[in-house]
Order: structure tokens, then C-alpha cells, then sequence
């Protein structure tokens, strides 16, 4: 789009010759989904950069310009970021089509991080190919195409994933931010968080986590690259626990899960 007051020689060539639909989405991810889904007919930008936190991550005055520019939004649903930020981000682009890619989900309790659940990154991805064919119908066929084939390779990553904890022993697991409930309840787990409302715990509730991991025998303690490891670590050295380090938020989506089973596998099978 041309600024109706700037000169043309300030415009950025790619503006005006990039065809492709441009995107934009709050999480790495989720770039991986639209990426999948669009092929070669859009162009994807994540406003939450690595190692950045998409709780309470504020986007910069470039992030705006460029929104500003956007064709699509693909909002998450939940998460803290887009609700601080949705209503501005409209406001410098009140033509972008918004699609919230939670709006087929049944969420447990708001928890926004839907995306770790190879099912529902299914259905994500479903709101990502209706949201691009009402912008770009010429290339409904293109979009079909590749929203069977993220399906198919969906459906993969799930029976790797159930192939991988098939025989485990332990099926808690200690989490510092609790971001692997979708994925947990989709393999027989569960997550136990360490974070208690989005903080660290107080001494007390340390006390009473690592009583509680004691009595249930944990045997893994999940941490991010994007949270402090401390307590975790300090609750580990305590129960006799490993530390495994996942990345709730890695580009490379399927990678990375199949690496999470393997790990999560190896873990819980100790005795
Ligand atoms: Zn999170």
C-alpha cells in the first residue's frame, strides 16, 4: 500500500511489488502453521521474536509501521499479548482481517497455548486456510493442497508422539511455566506448574510443590528457554528429578515436538 502523502522514491521496493498475502502472527508457531498453509502465497512475520516473552511482550514502533501494512492477523485466542495489544494494532490497520485460530477450540480454563497440541494446531491450521481463501480465493486450490498435506503431516507427529510414550511409567511431570497442558492431556500426562498465577513461587509454595513432586515420585521437570530455571533446578537437586529443557515456542514446530516426545519418553520411563 502507497502512503498518500509520502514520496515514492521513500517507498521500500517490495512493497509495491510483493503480491504475496502479507501475515502476520503473534508466535513462532504459529508461523510455521501459515507458512505451511500458504506455500508460496504469503508472506509470514511474527511479532514475538525468540526468546522473547509472548506474555508480556509490547511490539515496536517498526512492528506497528508494518502492521500497519498487513493483509491478516492470526491471533493465538488468549494470550496476554494480544489482549493488551489487539485494539491498537487494529487501530493502525482497521482493514486487516482478524482471525482468533482458537475459535473452533474448546480451551480449558483461557490457557492460551493451544498451539503444543498437534490436534488442535490442526484445527489452528483449518482457521488459516478459511482466513487465506477469503483474502486470496484465486488461490483456494493452492491452499487446499497444503492445508491436506500440514494435516497428513499433523497426524504423523501424533502417532510419533503416542508411539514414543507408549510405555513410560510416570505420567506427572513438574513444569515451571506451565505451557504443555493441551499436549499433556492429548498423551495421558499431566503438568504440575511451578509458576503459581504467572509468578514464581513463595517459599511456601516451594514447600509444598516439592512434598507434593516427592509423594507423586516426578521424575522430569520441564523449563523453557524463555523463563528462569532457578527454582526448577533447585526443586530437581531436591526430588531427585531431571531438568529437561523444551521450547514451548521453536520455529521448526514438528522438529521440535518429536524431540520433546524422545526426551519426555526417555525421562518418564525411568524408575
Ligand atoms: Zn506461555
Amino acid at each position: 500500500m502507497l502512503s498518500k502523502t509520502g514520496c515514492s522514491s521513500h517507498q521500500p521496493a517490495m512493497e509495491s511489488t510483493d503480491s504475496r498475502v502479507q501475515v502476520f502472527v503473534s508466535l513462532l508457531p504459529q508461523a510455521y502453521f501459515a507458512e505451511k498453509v500458504g506455500g508460496e502465497h504469503v508472506q509470514v512475520s511474527v511479532l514475538i521474536p525468540p526468546g522473547a516473552d509472548p506474555h508480556t511482550y509490547e511490539p515496536t514502533p517498526q512492528q506497528m509501521k508494518d502492521l500497519a501494512k498487513a493483509d491478516l492477523y492470526l491471533k493465538v485466542g488468549t494470550i496476554e499479548f494480544e489482549e493488551m495489544w489487539m485494539d491498537r494494532i487494529v487501530d493502525v490497520n482497521p482493514g486487516m482481517l482478524v482471525v482468533d485460530t482458537s475459535q473452533s477450540i474448546d480451551l480449558i480454563d483461557q490457557d492460551p497455548h493451544i498451539w503444543l497440541s498437534p490436534n488442535l494446531a490442526r484445527q489452528q491450521a483449518q482457521s488459516i486456510y478459511q482466513a487465506l481463501i477469503t483474502i486470496d480465493a484465486a488461490h483456494q486450490p493452492d491452499y487446499q493442497r497444503n492445508l491436506q498435506a500440514f494435516q497428513g503431516e499433523m497426524d504423523q507427529l501424533d502417532q510419533y508422539i503416542k508411539e514414543q510414550l507408549k510405555n513410560i511409567k510416570h505420567r506427572e511431570l513438574l513444569v515451571f511455566h506451565p505451557a504443555w497442558r493441551y499436549f499433556c492431556a492429548d498423551y495421558g500426562l499431566e503438568e504440575i506448574a511451578i509458576e503459581q498465577e504467572g509468578k514464581e513461587p513463595t517459599v511456601q509454595e516451594m514447600v509444598r510443590i516439592i512434598n507434593d513432586a516427592r509423594e507423586k515420585g516426578i521424575r522430569a521437570v520441564i523449563v523453557s528457554p524463555q523463563h528462569s530455571t532457578h527454582q526448577a533446578e533447585a526443586i530437581a537437586g531436591d526430588i531427585g528429578a531431571e531438568i529437561i529443557t523444551l521450547d514451548p515456542l521453536a520455529r521448526d514446530y514438528t522438529a521440535n515436538l518429536r524431540q520433546a516426545a524422545d526426551e519426555l519418553a526417555r525421562a518418564l520411563s525411568r524408575d
